[in-house]
């Protein structure tokens, strides 16, 4: 049985949070991802797959078994947003799903 998947917390207090539609897709974290040269996906491109309640395609992407948790991401959004720590939680989804 596949487990239920909880992306969406709204910000609280001045930590990196995770409310994905906070996301303005400005690309600002792909840019500085070591990883997103490598593969066809990058960190804004899971998020907007989450963004669209397509939340298989962003398990299934080859982008967040790549994700080295080096937090860049996180600390060059914008947004406030916890990327890292979102693919952290989706890369477990993976390896307890598929
Ligand atoms: S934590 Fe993962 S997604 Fe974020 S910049 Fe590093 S490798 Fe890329
Ligand atoms: S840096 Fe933040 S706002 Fe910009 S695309 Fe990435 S997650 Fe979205």
């Amino acid at each position: 049985m596949t487990e239920p998947l909880q992306i969406h917390q709204p910000r609280s207090g001045s930590e990196g949070h995770s409310d994905i539609f906070d996301c303005v897709q400005c690309g600002y974290c792909s840019a500085y991802c070591k990883v997103s040269f490598i593969s066809e996906d990058s960190p804004r491109k899971v998020i907007r797959f989450l963004q669209q309640d397509d939340i298989d395609k962003a398990v299934k992407s080859s982008f967040v078994t790549l994700c080295k948790q080096c937090q860049t991401c996180t600390w060059m959004c914008p947004q406030g947003i916890d990327v890292a720590g979102i693919m952290r939680h989706l890369v477990r989804h993976h390896f307890i799903n598929y």
